[in-house]
């Protein structure tokens, strides 16, 4: 049994890249009760704000798409704030939703739970099987506390929970910061302004070898509804494309997509990081959902939503 077009449905953390494109694609599939409040009317991290706010709201179904991300460069400087952040807003939606007596809740994870050298593509029983990528642990362990809470509360409690594993997302009202953003969004800015700058040369961080798969942040937010929908296990579910790009070739794409007629200059002195993780993604077209939008055709519209902010 799915949601109903007018069942009641919390998105938490729906001003976020996750959050507001499940917003989207909810409102777009005819659902009629999408409960999407920002940070300013609802502060995930404050208990009590948490528990009246289901008590008055009354939600059915909880899509957990609240939590603080960022890329290497963030995670390496704030350790302490993934790890704590990360750990009170789920904390809080996850006992709240049960607390409150909801229908079902998804929990979304990322792909940086698996061991820095686990095998490739990446399994789901990967989990806990090896040491994490160090520069992004305190959010990885943030997360596994989150697919063990949704567990645990399966197994003691009987609450229905689910728990997704997103690989690196994409998508409009991406963070744009230059420090503390993710690749993509990153080389999507240097790009448009080394071409807008006339500048000879893009720095890209690292080697450029380290592979990464992207996903659109549409293509997640249907996969995340079709799974709260038809899926009901603990088991948990990469949510992924199925093939990854060097950092190398994902510049050059971004270079052609913006149109920058320069040169690529790699930063060695920045991390790499984990040298790459691809999931395995056979568990989820087993369930039938399989990824739509190409990386090109997704990075187009992307840089074509990034270059409407701009106007303001
Ligand atoms: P990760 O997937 O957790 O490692 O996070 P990121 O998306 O931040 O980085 C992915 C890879 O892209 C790493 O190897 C980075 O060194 C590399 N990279 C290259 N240029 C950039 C950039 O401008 N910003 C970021 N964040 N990463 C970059």
């Amino acid at each position: 049994a799915g949601m109903d077009k007018d069942a009641r449905i919390f998105v938490a953390g729906a001003r976020g890249l996750v959050g507001s494109a499940i917003v989207r694609a909810l409102k777009k599939q005819g659902y009629k009760n999408v409960l999407a409040p920002f940070r300013k009317d609802l502060d995930l991290s404050d208990r009590a704000a948490v528990d009246s706010w289901y008590a008055r709201e009354k939600p059915e179904y909880v899509f957990v798409a609240a939590a603080k991300v960022g890329g290497i460069m963030a995670n390496n400087t704030y350790p302490a704030s993934f790890l704590y952040d990360n750990l009170i807003i789920q904390n809080n939606v996850i006992d709240g939703a049960y607390k409150a007596g909801v229908k079902k809740l998804e929990f979304l994870g990322s792909s940086c739970i698996y061991p820095k050298h686990a095998p490739q593509p990446m399994k789901e029983e990967h989990l806990l099987t090896g040491p994490l990528e160090p520069t992004n642990q305190p959010y990885a362990i943030a997360k596994i506390a989150g697919i063990e809470m949704v567990n645990s509360y399966r197994r003691q409690y009987g609450m229905s929970g689910i728990s997704l594993m997103p690989t690196n997302l994409y998508g409009p009202g991406d963070n744009y910061d230059l420090q503390n953003s993710h690749v993509l969004p990153a080389l999507i800015r240097k790009f448009h302004e080394a071409k807008e700058a006339g500048a000879a040369n893009v720095t890209v961080w690292g080697t450029g070898s380290p592979k990464r798969e992207f996903l659109h942040a549409d293509d997640l937010a249907e996969a995340a509804i079709y799974l709260m929908n038809t899926y009901d296990d603990s088991e948990i579910v990469n949510v992924g494309v199925g093939e990854d790009v060097s950092i190398k070739e994902l510049a050059e794409i971004v270079k052609k997509v913006v149109g920058f007629q320069g040169e690529l200059v790699f930063d060695t002195s920045k991390p790499d990081g984990t040298p790459r993780k691809l999931l395995d993604v056979s568990r989820l077209s087993k369930l039938g959902w399989k990824a739509k939008i190409s990386l090109e055709e997704g990075i187009r519209s992307t840089y074509e939503t990034y270059k409407e902010t701009l106007k303001g």
